[in-house]
């Protein structure tokens, strides 16, 4: 029914977006050379097209109320609050929805963004934000904690890494490479992130955390990536008991990366394997995260245990070792064991059983990362080992 007033309506809202977020897209470039962290607050707000109330659509899904922009602000302070925001519109017309849980501290105080779900099959890094959640208490809060734990709907239903676009025919798209997003991009997890990062994220965040843990088929141990250049990202990423840090900025395109080039302070955990839950890693993760937010005077109460009770090792680079042969892989080495240059630390066989391959670190450091399907083709990656490099030759980056 193409001409139905309301049908006009929409046009006219998405052709009004359109130009809100050329305006919106001109602002972020003007904010990214101020990498500062106490700017945010003001510079969050006053972007042009950011919301400057929350929204709330009319509709109700499963009793939560559902919103497609949201200021924390409006909330009522001293509450936990459970919402839908309304993302992407899907080729049937409907939308797909993400989960927000907002605890809103009865006294004022900092911002801190909790997300996960960017890749669809990373189920330890939702539960870890959930289990956060679970334990804030709004009234006992100086500030608001916002977590949406299931930003890639379309890959999660799929327990799959990527987003299954229609595009000529399926795609499948990583959301991990679309952000900031464009309400008005060219695929459905392009104006996805376009929409969650204006209306929903961006707007609510003074510092943000994007969880996630390793892909299927590769799995690694826990450790955290983000900028130690930058001594917020430094602080918060210090303070979890957990083994290793990737100090290294990696690419545009990560969520992470959004956010700092807008002046939030941002870094992503890695925790694990993918597809299950590592309740030992989790518990780490919370641990780590729950110290974050005293860090911000959010939550009062004594700092658990930090990086250096756990003898945290930081490396800037991941060296790859990529497969040279097809066949069965056999690690001689564990995630986080310490690695000297000229070690073995993997072979492979052929169907015969025979040793086709052998495969040696060239540097010293710690296995970060190991290929889990015992099966490989030629041009895998098998292992990353985390080092520290001199950066005169760059660095190479782990594919978060
Ligand atoms: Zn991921």
């Amino acid at each position: 029914m193409p001409d139905r007033p309301e049908e006009r309506l929409d046009r006219r809202d998405f052709l009004i977006a359109s130009i809100a977020t050329v305006a919106g897209s001109a602002a972020l470039v003007g904010n990214a050379g101020s990498a500062n962290a106490q700017d945010t607050a003001a510079s969050s707000t006053t972007a042009p097209g950011a919301p400057s109330k929350t929204i709330y659509t009319g509709d109700t899904i499963q009793g939560k109320k559902v919103v497609s922009a949201l200021d924390v602000n409006d909330l009522e302070a001293g509450q936990k609050h459970f919402l839908y925001f309304q993302g992407v519109e899907m080729p049937t017309g409907q939308h797909w929805y993400v989960s927000v849980t907002v605890a809103k501290g009865a006294k004022p105080g900092k911002r801190v963004v909790l997300t996960s779900g960017v890749h669809g099959d990373e189920m330890s890094s939702i539960h870890t934000v959930q289990s956060v959640m679970n334990q804030l208490d709004p009234a006992q809060m100086s500030g608001t904690v916002m977590a949406v734990t299931d930003i890639a709907r379309p890959a999660i239903e799929g327990m799959q890494r990527r987003w299954p676009n229609l595009g000529r025919g399926v795609d499948l798209i990583d959301m991990n490479r679309e952000w900031p997003g464009n309400e008005n991009g060219l695929t459905a997890p392009n104006r996805h992130a376009g929409l969650l990062f204006n209306r929903l994220l961006r707007p609510n965040a003074d510092a943000a955390i994007d969880f996630h843990t390793g892909t299927t088929g590769f799995e690694v141990t826990a450790f955290n990536i983000g900028g130690m250049d930058v001594p917020e990202v430094k602080a918060m990423m210090e303070l979890y008991p957990v083994g290793q840090i990737y100090d290294n900025h990696v690419y545009p395109g990560v969520l992470h990366n959004a956010f700092m080039d807008v002046g939030i302070p941002s870094f992503t955990p890695e925790i694990g394997a993918a597809r299950v839950l590592d309740l030992e890693m989790i518990a780490q993760f919370v641990e780590g995260t729950m110290n974050v937010l005293k860090h911000h005077g959010i939550v009062a109460g004594p700092m658990g245990r930090t990086g250096k009770d756990v003898g945290v090792f930081v490396g800037n680079s991941a060296f790859p070792i990529l497969a040279t042969e097809g066949g069965i892989v056999e690690h001689l080495v564990k995630l986080n064991d310490k690695v000297e240059p000229g070690q073995k630390v993997a072979i492979q066989r052929n169907s015969f059983g025979e040793v086709v391959a052998e495969y040696t670190s060239a540097v010293s450091g710690e296995v970060t990362g190991q290929r889990s399907d015992a099966m490989s083709e030629p041009g895998n990656p098998l292992l990353f080992i985390l080092f520290h490099k001199t950066p005169l030759n760059g660095d190479e980056t782990y594919p978060e």
